[in-house]
């Protein structure tokens, strides 16, 4: 049996899920159904968790709740700084980082030093772009060269991260205190960004850790970190393997406000709220992360449930990297705890509206420090944000490499899918697509009977249009198409 804490770091604290977390985002929302009501979200009702007997107002939260509120208030001014005010703070927290870096982790000492930079050298003298790529094989090979072998007091105990990954090939990193301590801080600045009541009710359907038996866990508060701060409301936590009709039938019963899962499950119960007549009455606001966001999804969300959708970007390995900003689809960098670069093929800085590899360090692991380290998924540099934060902006997460299409004519790009047409067309449940060939296609149909002639005709058309190449296309009517062994789920799949 899993206490609070325990279930809600692993439900709030350990959401971000692997780092195939991929994401979209094309057309700006329409605010009122991602703001619904914001008069129902005063301040005040998200009442302050007190730990003193007898004190209720200026509430006195206990120790790590305070400590996470006096570093929320922080991150409150910087993110309204300019893009430069925020760079300065990143440099001199990233130096902190190289300076223990070089010192204390034996696979830095040589590849920093030949980037030239040296203990206690001035960031001007850094040549950053010469750090080298610290890729997912180099993890996996150098785990043990890099532990840091001297933690500075006051980190925390340290633990380990292991991602599953989408390749089955786990990567394993360390994590402090101090790491947890920044998810959490990002966790509360997500709630707060997109103004949640807590004292609502929360459900999470996920695909890990409640799979040794259990398949719905209900808890009477959202758990660590909201509940270290404010008083709560339940939350329920149900395993993504569960049928999706069963899960609409916890649903009906549970009637939560907020509802979090993986794009690909929220895709599944919107369509059988729409095949069906299921409504979900009470719903505020969905929320995603681990996979890729098209724009049929939100717009399907929006016409289905009425309420917007709400994405994030995060990796088990460095954290949040990215949060959707409350006013629009795209995402805002989460300076504060991550550097993150957007790289051209030449390993050049991105500029706004190119796509290139997501490289990110994470700024206050000093366990197992991870430096210009390679996510593995390839996003969009956005341009400034109308908000006026000043963190950078992510206009989209387009996907991992192996998502992307090739044509025999020389091009490559991310396929987007309309499966909502193809759902109309034919009794399609759900389509996965394999590029087995330079020009040929193989479509995994789960379906209700079988194609008729124009139904093959007009699918493999449509697919000509939405791939923007005569590809040959085989048809493969298929059982189930099943999820990877991290519960996650693509689209299309490259496998030259
Ligand atoms: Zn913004």
């Amino acid at each position: 049996m899993w206490t609070v804490f325990e279930v809600f770091c692993h439900l709030d604290s350990r959401l971000a899920g692997g780092t195939e977390a991929v994401k979209m985002s094309n057309v700006e929302p329409d605010k009122s159904k991602q703001m619904r009501s914001p008069e129902l979200y005063p301040e005040g009702l998200n009442r302050y968790r007190s730990t003193i007997e007898g004190i209720d107002f200026p509430s006195l939260p206990m120790a790590r709740g305070a400590r996470l509120l006096s570093v929320l208030w922080q991150v409150e001014q910087s993110q309204w700084w300019s893009a430069e005010q925020l760079q300065q703070k990143q440099r001199e927290q990233l130096l902190l980082l190289l300076n223990h870096a070089v010192q204390t982790v034996p696979y830095y000492r040589q590849r920093l030093g030949q980037a030239g930079f040296h203990p206690g050298q001035p960031w001007d003298d850094v040549r950053w772009l010469d750090v080298p790529i610290l890729r997912r094989q180099d993890v996996q090979a150098e785990r043990e060269q890099l532990k840091s072998r001297r933690l500075p007091p006051g980190h925390g105990k340290v633990h380990m991260i292991q991602s599953s990954g989408s390749t089955g090939r786990p990567v394993q990193v360390l994590g402090t205190g101090v790491t947890r301590f920044y998810w959490d801080l990002i966790t509360l600045r997500d709630h707060q960004w997109h103004r949640r009541a807590f004292t609502r009710k929360l459900v999470a359907i996920r695909p890990d850790r409640l799979d040794q038996g259990q398949e719905r866990f209900t808890c009477e508060s959202w758990g660590a970190p909201v509940d270290l701060v404010y008083h709560t409301g339940p939350s329920v936590i149900i395993n993504s393997r569960v049928d999706v009709r069963q899960q609409m039938a916890w649903l009906q019963e549970d009637r939560p406000a907020y509802l979090l899962s993986l794009p690909s499950n929220l895709r599944e119960l919107a369509r059988l709220c729409n095949s069906e007549g299921f409504t979900l009455p009470g719903l505020e606001q969905v929320r995603s992360y681990g996979e890729t966001v098209s724009r049929e999804l939100r717009d399907r969300i929006g016409a289905v449930w009425d309420v917007g959708l709400i994405d994030m970007y995060s990796s088990q390995e460095v954290g949040y990297m990215a949060l959707q900003c409350p006013n629009h689809e795209h995402y805002h960098v989460q300076s504060e705890t991550v550097l993150l670069e957007v790289l051209d093929e030449n390993g050049g800085r991105c500029g706004p509206g190119e796509v290139g590899r997501v490289v990110v360090t994470a700024l206050h692991n000093f366990a197992m420090p991870l430096i210009r380290y390679e996510v593995g998924d390839f996003a969009e540099v956005g341009e400034a944000c109308p908000c006026g934060r000043g963190l950078p902006v992510l206009r989209r997460i387009v996907g991992r490499s192996r998502n992307m299409v090739r044509t025999p004519d020389g091009r490559c790009y991310w396929p987007s899918f309309p499966a909502s047409k193809w759902l109309a067309m034919a009794p399609i449940r759900q389509i996965q697509l394999h590029q087995v060939a330079l020009d040929t296609i193989e479509v995994l149909l789960v379906m209700e009977g079988s194609l008729t002639e124009g139904q093959r005709n007009a699918l493999t058309e449509s697919l000509h249009a939405t791939l923007n190449y005569p590809f040959a296309i085989i048809l493969r009517p298929v059982n189930e198409i099943p999820a990877k062994p991290n519960g996650k789920y693509e689209d299309f799949i490259c496998e030259l």
